[in-house]
């Protein structure tokens, strides 16, 4: 395809996401301006864009590498997420509970360990806080006997893949976490929980600090046109033109934004609050650990995070799902669902009655139907490292990181596994698409209504 082509749609953040706010004010990166020549350009500054120039930094370490992010850096999905990395699936895949084919799984559960190893060596090079990648494991929470059905099979099939799990008790969890709950849990010792704003925002000051060649950052600097010249690229932004020999589109499902994989992404949102900080007086009201994650037994139930660090002694829940091919969400749907997050804390922390939410957001996610990535060298010296289906701070990391490696020929297993996936598949038209994905979604949070 020749010529200039036009970027559809910009993102658009719904919401200040708390993981950020909480945080101390952040140094603004530079606006792209004037004409910039870079031998790599990775578009979008979450997981994948970061963990593409951490990697170029590593394998081409003498390259000028310049980031594009459109908003700021941390304020995006990659800082508004609830931060569990997980190793082992989670996704309940209707067909075959939890888990797919062993072999396939346990390639899996191998990949996301080395995303993880990635975060961990990130963190320890670029001397990030402690609470930035915390390898601390995770508990899937149960509420009801639907829920512990799904922990006792989840635990069965990864027994079979030779894969720890702890069984715990009613009195564990409220040892845990201060409330009776949960009726059951299923400790996954292998969970890493991040602070994502915090390990975005330390991921690119470590790339953008690297001497004798750091990778440039721009923040405020979306890429609005691009177009092959020669063997390369040249792409603009509002204020500058910048030109290539490769580009890494790490812009999840935005890449439909580009031109690519148009029907074929599916933009969901998912909704989080978190809590003002917890006073001593109230933590000891609360009682138990001062820092824990819990993912719910039903994928649709709500997650639930008490964080310590910076920004204090705080509770983040999530749960909500819509589906927007707009790619957009208003601020009123944000503060409907804080009313859900508000009732989901009051049902579960009845002793923190005098505690309210301090900030509310929405964040999008992209997935396939068939659950694949949208990934590889699409067009001569175009790569993309996008559609991480929900499960981004690791997947989004591995597709980053395999975009620089297939784009240096570096042969490695996770290139191997990302180019083994067929094309993410066609999804139905308008408005038959949203209108099913709703009703499925719906239907889903009534299934799991005890569990929200
Ligand atoms: C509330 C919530 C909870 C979640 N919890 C989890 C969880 O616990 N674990 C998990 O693994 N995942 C979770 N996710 C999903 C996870 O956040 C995403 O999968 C992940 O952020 C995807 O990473 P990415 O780098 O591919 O894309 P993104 O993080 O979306 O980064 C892409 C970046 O590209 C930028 N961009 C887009 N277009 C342009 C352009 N034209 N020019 C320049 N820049 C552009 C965007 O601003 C964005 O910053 C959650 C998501 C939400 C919203």
């Amino acid at each position: 395809m020749a010529g200039e082509r036009v970027i559809r749609r910009l993102p658009r953040d719904t919401g200040v996401t708390g993981w950020d706010a909480v945080l101390p004010p952040k140094p603004d990166y530079p606006v792209a301006e004037g004409s910039i020549t870079a031998d790599w350009l990775v578009i979008g500054g979450g997981f994948a864009g970061l963990s593409a120039a951490k990697r170029l930094t590593e394998l081409r370490g003498g390259d000028k590498t310049v980031l594009l992010e459109a908003g700021r850096i941390a304020s995006g999905p990659a800082g508004r997420n609830s931060g569990f990395m997980i190793d082992l699936p989670h996704e309940l895949n209707d067909s075959a509970g939890y888990v797919g084919g062993v072999e396939a799984d346990r390639l899996q559960i191998t990949l996301n360990r080395q995303a993880q190893d990635f975060a961990r060596a990130c963190a320890a090079q670029y001397d990030m806080p402690a609470e930035a990648v915390a390898s601390v494991g995770r508990t899937n929470g149960a509420v009801n006997a639907s829920g512990e059905a799904h922990n006792h099979a989840y635990a069965e099939q990864l027994a079979a893949l030779g894969e720890e799990s702890i069984q715990l008790s009613a009195d564990d969890m409220k040892a845990m976490t201060g409330t009776d709950y949960y009726s059951s849990g299923l400790f996954l010792p292998g969970a890493v929980l991040l602070q994502p704003a915090l390990y975005i925002r330390e991921l690119a000051q470590g790339v953008s600090r690297k001497e004798p060649f750091p990778a440039v950052i721009y923040e405020g600097s979306p890429a609005i046109s691009f177009e092959r010249q020669g063997d390369g690229w040249v792409v603009k932004t509002p204020k500058a033109t910048i030109h290539a020999g490769a580009v890494i589109m790490a812009v999840n499902g935005h890449a439909e934004s580009f031109g690519f994989f148009k029907r074929r992404l599916m933009h969901v949102f998912t909704y989080a609050s978190m809590s003002e900080p917890l006073s001593e007086d109230q933590q000891r009201r609360l009682g138990g650990a001062s820092s824990w994650g819990i993912t719910p037994a039903d994928p649709m139930g709500s997650t639930v995070r008490r964080h310590d660090g910076i920004g204090g002694n705080r509770i983040v829940i999530r749960n909500r799902w819509t589906y927007n091919s707009s790619m957009e969400v208003s601020e009123a749907r944000v503060a409907a669902f804080r009313r859900d997050h508000e009732r989901a804390f009051t049902r579960r922390f009845p002793m923190l009655d005098d505690v309210g939410m301090a900030h509310s957001w929405g964040g999008r996610l992209c997935l396939s139907r068939n659950s694949v990535p949208a990934f590889g060298e699409i067009e001569p010296n175009f790569y993309s490292a996008c559609c991480q289906n929900g499960l981004g701070t690791a997947k989004g990391t591995l597709s980053g990181i395999a975009a620089i490696e297939l784009a240096t020929r570096a042969n490695s297993p996770i290139v191997q596994d990302l180019q083994s996936y067929d094309e993410p598949s066609r999804l139905p038209p308008e408005p038959i698409a949203s209108l099913g994905a709703t009703i499925v979604l719906r239907w889903r949070e009534w299934r799991a209504a005890g569990e929200i």
